[in-house]
């Protein structure tokens, strides 16, 4: 009889790691402690100094950042499970900001309201702290602070005030979430971005490993991307080998990049060019291991 569990279909080798795994996710998992960690030292760093636009993404740059590392380790390479995480950790590290805050801000006004009721008396004062510490847990602060935090405002510092006397007016009310909202939206935006890099790094499924890291194959002029860009579709390596003049500069060229699995040598080839800030990729594409022993050829002749 025939179990319900055996496989009819036989399978040949080793199947490939699927795209994340539930022991991965699990590992993965470690992003959200790192974002409390990130967010607490963002608080203690915005009491003196918080930064628009810049701050929030660093610290976005720092979560997406730790994800990708984990997600390298673990071989998780599926973007929507990346993503996700980078924006849930993203809101978390942001929320750990806020509750720090709120903790620091009840602890101020606990010391700071018993003393006033105590009028100079240690005993009253200390009645009336635990009695306030019960009143205010940090779960019912947390609503009031904010309440607060957006009727008094939060000042904001640029660039180029650092330093210097900073005389802006305090952003309040509807303003005043509409930053905050913008603040998530850095931070998991960075995060996102830099986890779903990761995602799309090139990886061999056969061998179950990335790939090294990216080689010059050659630098073009820009002018020659287009053409670059259909020779290697064709696969024409040799042609693609052979265009040369014009020059190339850092800040405008056309790079051939190539990758491949340091098990197969399988590999993948990406054109792309740059001029100025405009990065675009023209074509991208897998190589066979032969492929990729004649484009690394034309790169030995392209150093020469
Ligand atoms: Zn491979």
């Amino acid at each position: 009889m025939d179990s319900p569990f055996s496989s009819s279909s036989a399978s040949f080798g080793r199947p490939p790691r699927p795209a994340i795994t539930f022991g991965a996710l699990l590992a993965l998992s470690l992003v959200f402690p790192a974002a409390v960690l990130i967010g607490t030292i963002y608080h203690f760093i915005g009491k003196y100094l918080d930064l628009i636009v810049i701050f929030p993404m660093l610290a976005g740059l720092c979560v997406g950042g730790v994800l990708a590392s984990l997600a390298k380790k673990q071989k998780v390479h599926s973007k929507p499970a990346l993503v996700t995480l980078a924006i849930l950790a993203g809101t978390v590290c942001l929320c750990s900001r806020w509750i720090a805050d709120s903790l620091q801000t009840r602890e101020e006004f606990i010391t700071s309201y018993s003393a006033k009721l105590a009028g100079g008396n240690p005993a009253i004062e200390a009645k009336a702290q635990s009695l306030l510490r019960r009143t205010y847990t940090p779960l019912r602060f947390l609503p009031m602070y904010l309440k607060v935090a957006a009727k008094e405002g939060a000042t904001i510092t640029s660039t180029h005030d650092v330093g210097g006397s900073s005389h802006n007016s305090p952003i309040t009310g509807t303003a005043f979430w509409g930053l905050a909202l913008f603040d998530a939206l850095l931070m998991c935006g960075a995060a996102a971005a830099i986890a779903a890099k990761q995602a799309s790094a090139p990886f061999c499924a056969s061998c179950d490993s990335w790939h090294g890291g990216e080689l010059t194959v050659s630098r073009l002029d820009p002018s020659h991307a287009d053409e670059a860009a259909k020779l290697a579709q064709a696969r024409d390596f040799a042609g693609l080998g052979g265009l040369r003049g014009g020059k190339a500069t850092e800040k405008a060229n056309c790079d051939v990049l190539l990758s491949k699995c340091p098990g197969c040598q399988t590999g993948q080839v990406t054109v792309r060019r740059h001029v100025g800030n405009a990065i675009k990729t023209l074509w991208s594409g897998q190589v066979s291991p032969t492929e990729t022993a004649k484009l690394q050829e034309v790169r030995a002749q392209w150093l020469q």
